[in-house]
């Protein structure tokens, strides 16, 4: 099992949103980032080959079920109901929703939200927590930048979205910032057929490897500095 149509039993097919920097992200016509190096370490350790595809954040999940991709790898945080419909590897990084919002805004933290509109990458945890809180409006984009877009141009009150991805988009924008108080901890890791248990164990093995190796590390730190 395992392997989209037109791959062979070699190649590693990595479903991915490269929205997501710096987990994944376009450099020119090449996808990149955390993932794509991580995901390629791991092939090489399987000795396969890895292929990336490119899709929406929210068919990933149903591309992996449906066997068109070997794996979703995406920045993708571990929840009790994707665990429904996926299996998950070890996590590999650690993460935390931020808020962010305009530099003189008078939100401070998650509790200011009540009532606010709240802008979201559609199909995400920032989605779903958005969503539970009281009386507020969730927009939701296809991508994350597209949030933030709309809250420099006063659409929206907030965004809540991924750390490490806000940090880029704050940077590229104007009078833009992250709430200090993060809004929840969570974990990614990559996303697996339910039952191909087999890859799952495989790839946990290799992650043990570049955990040891120090590789783990060393690819998370070509990306983000401490
Ligand atoms: N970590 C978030 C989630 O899993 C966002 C991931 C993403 O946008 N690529 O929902």
């Amino acid at each position: 099992e395992g392997g989209s149509e037109d791959s062979g039993d070699d190649t590693l097919v990595m479903a991915t949103n490269a929205e997501f920097p710096p987990y994944e992200y376009h450099e020119g016509d090449e996808v990149v980032g955390i993932d794509v190096d991580i995901a390629s370490a791991i092939a090489e350790e399987l000795g396969m080959e890895l292929k990336v595809e490119d899709m929406a954040f929210d068919s990933i999940i149903p591309a992996v079920t449906s066997g068109k991709a070997d794996i979703g790898a995406a920045g993708m945080t571990v929840t009790p109901d994707r665990e429904e419909s996926v299996a998950f590897t070890d996590t590999y990084a650690h993460a935390t929703q931020v808020i962010i919002v305009k530099e003189d805004s008078d939100i401070t933290g998650p509790d200011d939200l009540v009532g606010k509109t709240i802008g979201v990458q559609l199909g995400t945890t920032g989605d779903l927590y958005a969503t539970d809180i009281e009386d507020a409006t969730v927009e939701q984009y296809n991508k994350g930048f597209e949030a933030v877009q709309a809250l420099t141009q006063d659409k929206i009150d907030a965004v809540i979205i991924d750390g490490e991805p806000a940090k880029e988009f704050v940077a590229e924008s104007e009078g833009l910032k992250i709430l200090d108080e993060a809004f929840t901890e969570e974990d990614y890791a990559i996303a697996v057929a339910k039952d191909n248990t087999e890859l799952v164990d495989k790839i946990n093995d290799a992650l043990a490897t570049l955990k040891e190796s120090g590789k783990l590390d060393e690819i998370i730190a070509k990306y983000i500095s401490a």
